[in-house]
């Protein structure tokens, strides 16, 4: 994951003839801090990996998972630096994680757990200089715990008087709070929304295309993946007309060529522990309005458009050419490998890249931020109508830049333009 991290900064700073020297700045992570820190009597692994900041504050989650290592958390925090300025954010890039599995820990365990990872941590976090997120396994609820352990160690370590300004400051210091201590209306749907608002600015340039051809009505739309990111994107991709035929989780997928409805077909999974067996069309699930397929057949449907929303590599080599959507819209992190990346877009496929179809997430965090830091709460339409506007432009300076390409390669113009702006920012 890291080597093809590095691999794909190195390849787009070669094409804008970058010298060495800021070819090793993009590639090498400012600060790496490998942390021990003892939970009573065991001791655990954790990281927080600063990768650049030219652009504002590093940014990105914390996660806990018994696979996280030095690789993948330097690998993670490489791809934020990109997206966050993919999507025109004030941020650098970081991440955080724990070599952990949570689901072996009681509710008391996993919040000594965090607190003492903020303990550990809490030297180089903060609202202008790193803001940490939930990622995997991490939720708003753990934020709590971890932003207010901070606040108390920054009362008392740094004797703060707090009024509300500088609580709303320190409560900056991590986004993805629950909204009661300043979270923000509309991150839990943020990503999914992001990844439509992406798409439908997409299908508006190709509306007039004699190449794709596509009717913006009625366009039939597969999703891999039915968590946070899979279902609200259905959800909110079914409100904008789109037709979602096949959805699926890790226990199998449903197709109903009719299109089914994701509220129930979320209600149904939540009866029966999956989307397998829920055929939803409007207010009804009936055995006869669709069948089960394979997760993996999902990705060989013919629709119009692909979402896969849930693991890595899901399209490659094996299953690449048997992929019929004209357009992939990458959801989840790095769905779509290398080789097949290749393979699809010379075949026509346009693929959405996920640094930028999935950047509404940490877009979102960013307004949490900008809300805390200048003690403001704004309503959810509010916070809608803002990301609109950043994913547009997003996208608007990606497509731009794309256009100049004999091949439309949406992957390689986000990375053009995101290392463009941020080596725009290195102080020579
Ligand atoms: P989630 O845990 O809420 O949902 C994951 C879904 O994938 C579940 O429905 C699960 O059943 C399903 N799944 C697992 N294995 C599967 C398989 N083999 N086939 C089909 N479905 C399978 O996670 P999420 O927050 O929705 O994140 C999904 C992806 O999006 C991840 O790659 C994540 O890194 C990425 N992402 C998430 C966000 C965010 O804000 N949540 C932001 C950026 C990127």
């Amino acid at each position: 994951m890291l080597e093809s991290a590095q691999a794909i900064i190195l390849k787009t700073a070669k094409n804008l003839d970058l010298p060495k020297e800021t070819i090793d700045r993009l590639i090498q992570p400012n600060v790496i801090h490998e942390l021990n820190f003892s939970v009573g009597k065991k001791i655990y692994k954790g990281f927080r990996i600063q990768h650049n900041n030219n652009l504002g504050p590093y940014k990105g989650g914390i996660r806990f998972h018994p696979n996280v290592s030095h690789e993948e958390v330097q690998a993670l925090a490489t791809l934020m630096t990109i997206k966050c300025a993919v999507a025109g954010l004030p941020y650098g890039g970081g991440k955080g994680g724990v070599i952990v599995n949570p689901k072996t820990l009681s509710e008391s365990e996993l919040k000594d757990l965090s607190l003492a990872y903020v303990r550990a941590i809490s030297n180089f976090i903060g609202p202008e200089l790193d803001v940490p997120a939930p990622d995997v396994n991490t939720n708003p609820k753990i934020m709590a715990w971890m932003v207010d352990e901070f606040i108390k160690l920054k009362v008392k370590n740094e004797k703060l008087k707090i009024n509300e300004k500088t609580l709303n400051k320190l409560r900056a210091t991590f986004t993805g709070k629950p909204i009661n201590i300043g979270g923000s209306l509309g991150r839990t749907e943020a990503t999914g929304r992001g990844g439509v608002f992406i798409l439908k600015a997409l299908l508006n340039k190709l509306k007039n295309s004699k190449v794709y051809n596509l009717k913006f009505n009625n366009l039939t739309v597969a999703v891999q993946g039915y968590g946070n990111v899979g279902y609200y994107f259905s959800k909110l991709a079914h409100n904008e007309g789109f037709k979602v035929i096949s959805v699926s989780d890790s226990k199998g997928a449903v197709l109903v060529k009719e299109g089914l409805d994701p509220d129930t077909t979320m209600n149904c999974k939540k009866e029966k522990g999956s989307v397998a067996g829920c055929y939803c069309k409007g207010s009804v699930c009936d055995i006869r309005f669709g069948r089960t397929i394979s997760s993996e057949s999902l990705l060989e449907l013919p629709v119009d458009i692909l979402v896969p929303a849930a693991l890595e590599n899901v399209i490659n080599e094996s299953n690449m050419k048997k992929i019929k959507a004209k357009i992939i819209v990458e959801m989840a992190n790095g769905p779509v490998t290398e080789k097949a990346y290749r393979y699809l877009t010379k075949q026509g496929v346009i693929i959405i890249p996920d640094v930028l179809a999935n950047s509404g997430g940490v877009t979102v965090s960013y307004l949490e931020w900008y809300q805390n830091m200048h003690g403001e709460r704004w309503s959810e339409d509010k916070v809608n109508n803002k990301l609109k506007i950043m994913m547009d432009s997003a996208f608007n300076s990606i497509w731009e830049k794309a256009s100049k390409f004999k091949a439309l390669d949406l992957k390689r113009a986000a990375f053009e333009v995101a290392i463009e702006r941020i080596v725009n920012k290195m102080v020579k």
